[in-house]
């Protein structure tokens, strides 16, 4: 493959978030609208003037400032017909009220979520009833009502898109997961993710199609420094190899990790790295220190150095099997992107373990980088 189609722009593929089975269920029922999400009851106002938006939001925040679980609660909601504010959570004393006014907090639920809530105007609630003490800040608020709004951050893209149809919500992806997680803010952040996350499989896909034409599997695994970008070890399958069984590709990457940290298992292990510095160097932002230099730095931060792949994502052109998903597990990486899906896959086909609560380190899985161009490599007994 030569450099300039490495660095390519295509953007045919999805990066597509790997979540336990538990998740997927649950966002499927909220999807179909078989369960609504958790939510908490808030009286609401209409705004009936444009111009006061700035003053009720601030007087309002002074007064009854979100808990810190209710953060990504927008406090005001802009729709073709009006505009409406939060007042202050319906408290505990409130509900009992209410409902010795016979008024059913939750009678939303039956409208399905996309219809939550909305107005309740056989309440006839007073805003200066709801508010007190706010004085002549109130001005430009019109009708109360209740509604329920989403009690808990979402946790992934598809879950905000179903809060926001409820009551707009920030979404702040983990540190970890801005890659396509697009919001209001974050399209461009998100196509230079993409940008980044497709070069750094190109790696791992030219090595994987330099290990086929070698005579081996076409499996590739690379590992990159999340903070630095750099490459720090490019892994291909050597299955082929005699006596090397256990050398899947991640397998492969990891003791090249190992090894640069004094330690390691296998002699021998192919240096790919070395091989494709030159695309490698081309296309980092930052190129790739030489790996002495990598060994001086950890002598020196010997004390804090990072336990093997703390930090680091790994880019595999196939999803890992259970001992290279386990292998993934106990070497603490952060991250792991895969190209497409392997029968028996431990990454989402057949387990997900990077989500098993049953165990000690969790990490973000993606699948579907450079899907297309991964498949063909497949020769149809990876485990
Ligand atoms: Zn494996």
């Amino acid at each position: 493959m030569s450099a300039h189609t490495c660095g390519r722009t295509s953007s045919s593929w999805k990066l597509l978030p790997v979540l336990s089975w538990e998740e997927e269920e649950e966002l499927k029922a909220y999807e179909s609208g078989r369960i609504a999400p958790p939510l908490s009851p808030f009286f609401a106002a209409v705004i009936t003037d444009k111009k006061q938006i700035s003053t009720l939001s601030k007087s309002l925040s002074m007064k009854y400032p979100f808990s810190a679980e209710l953060r990504h609660v927008k406090r005001v909601r802009a729709r073709a017909s009006h505009l409406a504010i939060l007042l202050r959570p319906v408290s505990p004393e409130d509900q009992v009220n209410l409902l010795n006014g016979n008024i059913d907090l939750y009678r939303q639920k039956d409208d399905g979520p996309k219809e939550a809530a909305d107005f309740t105007p056989e309440m006839n609630f007073q805003v200066t009833e709801i508010v007190q003490g706010c004085g002549s800040d109130l001005r430009g608020l019109g009708e109360a009502f209740i509604v329920s709004v989403p009690s808990r951050a979402a946790k992934n893209q598809k879950e905000q898109q179903v809060w926001g149809s409820i009551w707009p919500c920030t979404y702040h992806a983990k540190p970890k997961t801005i890659t396509m997680e697009e919001d209001v803010h974050g399209a461009a952040r998100a196509e230079q993710e993409k940008l980044r996350i497709g070069r750094n499989m190109r790696v791992a896909l030219e090595a994987a199609q330099l290990n086929q034409s070698r005579g081996q599997k076409g499996v590739g695994a690379v590992v990159v420094d999340q903070e630095s970008g750099k490459v720090m070890a490019i892994g291909t399958d050597q299955t082929g190899v005699s006596g090397g069984p256990l050398l899947h590709a991640c397998m492969v990457a990891i003791d090249l990790i190992a090894q640069k940290q004094g330690g390691g298992a296998y002699d021998g292990l192919p240096r790919i790295l070395e091989g494709i510095r030159e695309r490698v160097d081309e296309e980092s932002e930052n190129g790739v220190k030489p790996i002495e230099d990598e060994r001086e730095k950890r002598k020196r931060l010997k004390d804090d150095a990072p336990y093997l792949c703390t930090g680091y994502e790994v880019y595999v052109t196939h999803e890992p099997c259970v001992m290279c998903a386990m292998a993934l597990l106990h070497s603490r990486v952060s991250c792991v992107y895969y190209g497409c899906s392997s029968p028996g896959g431990a990454l989402g086909t057949y387990y997900r373990l990077h989500c098993s609560p049953r165990l000690n380190h969790k990490f973000l899985v993606y699948r579907g980088v450079l899907e297309d161009e991964c498949r063909p490599l497949l020769c149809g007994d990876e485990i």
